[in-house]
C-alpha cells in the first residue's frame, strides 16, 4: 500500500522555565493512502503535540528534537518555513475542535473558503467561488450560494464545523488532520460529522488522521488506531484488534470508560484512576506503571518495547512477553498468550 505519511522516532520537547517537558518521547507510525488512522489518548498523552509537530505549528517553547516526518517522501522537519507554508492548508488540511477559533468572524464563510484556492491554487475569483459552492454542498450545507455570503456567527455549531471541513478540503489535500473535531458538538451533530468524514474518505480517497480522547469516536471511522500514553505509543493495531483483542492495560481502561449503548442495565462508567506521568521527569520504565494494577517489578525498571502480536498489531506492555503471567483481558475477546 502507498504510504502518504511516515513518522520515524519523533521526539518533541517544550523548554519551559521549570525545565524540559518531553511531550513526545519517540513515536513512529504511518498512514496509507485513503485510510483513516485514529490517534487516541487522554490530554497530555502527546497526540496533539505529535500533530502540531507534523504541521510545524509548535509554539516558541516547542522544538522537534529528533526524528523524521516523511510526507510524500519529503522530510517536513528539514524543509524551509516557506516550503512548509505550501504544505499547510494545501497538501495537508487541518480541522480543529472549535471552528470559531479558526474561522475569522469578520470575513464571510465564502471569502474564507475561497482564500486558499486563490492563494495556493491560483484560481480566478469566479472559479474559486464555484469550487467553494461545490465544497459546501459536498459537506451537506443547504443553499450553499446563499451561505457563502454569511458570517460565521450566522452558522450553527455543526454548520461551522462543516464549513471548516469544506475549507480544509477545498485544495484537495492528500491528508486531512482532524483534532477533536466533534468534542464541542452535541451527540446528534457529532454523529453527522463523523458520518461526513467517512463519506469524504470514500468519495475523495483522502487519508485522514482523527485525534480524540474518546475511543468511541474512532470506532466507526478509522481503519487503524494508535493508542498514545505519556508521549509514546502504548498500542497500535487495526480497529478490530483494538476493540476485540486489546493488549495493553491502558487500552482496557479506555474501553471500559466508553458507555455501552446496547446495555439494558444502568452501568457506571469506570474512569482510569490516577494521573498521567509528569513529563518533566518521565519515568524510566513504563509510563503507565503508576496507574497499572498489573505492574511488575520490571515495569518500573525498563521501558517496555513494542511487542509484535501480528505484523499490524503491537503493544508496549511486558504482559505480552512469552514468559509474562497469563492474564485475561477484562474487555474485548482476547487475552494474553492464549
Ligand atoms: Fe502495566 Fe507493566 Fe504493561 Fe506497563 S508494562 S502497562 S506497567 S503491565
Amino acid at each position: 500500500m502507498e504510504r502518504v505519511l511516515e513518522i520515524k522516532d519523533l521526539k518533541t520537547s517544550f523548554f519551559t522555565h521549570v525545565g524540559e517537558v518531553k511531550a513526545v518521547g519517540g513515536v513512529s507510525f504511518y498512514v496509507n493512502k485513503g485510510e483513516a488512522l485514529g490517534i487516541v489518548g487522554e490530554s497530555g498523552s502527546g497526540k496533539s503535540v505529535t500533530m502540531m509537530s507534523l504541521m510545524r505549528l509548535l509554539d516558541d517553547t516547542g522544538k522537534i528534537i529528533d526524528g523524521e516526518i516523511l510526507f510524500e517522501g519529503k522530510d517536513l522537519v528539514k524543509i524551509s518555513e516557506k516550503e512548509m507554508e505550501k504544505v499547510r492548508g494545501n497538501e495537508i488540511g487541518m480541522i480543529f475542535q472549535d471552528p470559531m477559533t479558526s474561522l475569522n468572524p469578520v470575513f464571510t464563510i465564502g471569502d474564507q473558503i475561497m482564500e486558499p484556492l486563490i492563494k495556493h491554487r491560483g484560481l480566478k475569483k469566479k472559479e474559486a467561488f464555484d469550487r467553494s459552492v461545490q465544497m459546501l454542498s459536498l459537506v451537506g450545507i443547504p443553499s450553499p450560494e446563499k451561505r457563502m455570503q454569511q458570517y460565521p456567527h450566522e452558522f450553527s455549531g455543526g454548520m461551522r464545523q462543516r464549513a471548516m471541513i469544506a475549507m480544509a478540503l477545498c485544495c484537495e489535500p492528500k491528508l486531512l488532520i482532524a483534532d477533536e473535531p466533534t468534542t464541542a458538538l452535541d451527540v446528534t451533530i457529532q454523529a453527522q460529522i463523523l458520518e461526513l468524514m467517512k463519506d469524504i474518505k470514500v468519495k475523495l480517497n483522502t487519508s485522514i488522521i482523527l485525534i480524540t480522547h474518546d475511543l468511541g469516536v474512532v470506532a466507526d471511522v478509522c481503519d487503524r488506531i494508535n493508542v498514545m500514553y505519556g508521549g509514546l505509543i502504548a498500542e497500535t493495531g487495526s480497529t478490530k484488534d483494538i476493540f476485540y483483542n486489546p493488549r495493553h492495560p491502558y487500552t482496557w481502561g479506555l474501553l471500559n470508560s466508553i458507555p455501552n449503548a446496547e446495555s439494558t442495565i444502568r452501568e457506571k462508567l469506570k474512569p482510569i484512576e490516577g494521573q498521567p506521568p509528569d513529563l518533566l521527569k518521565p519515568p524510566v520504565g513504563c509510563p503507565f506503571a503508576a496507574r497499572c494494577k498489573y505492574a511488575m517489578k520490571i515495569c518500573e525498571q525498563q521501558r517496555p518495547p513494542l511487542f509484535e502480536i501480528t505484523p499490524e498489531h503491537s503493544s508496549a506492555c511486558f504482559l505480552n512477553h512469552p514468559n509474562a503471567p497469563k492474564i485475561k483481558a477484562p474487555v474485548g475477546r482476547g487475552g494474553y498468550n492464549e
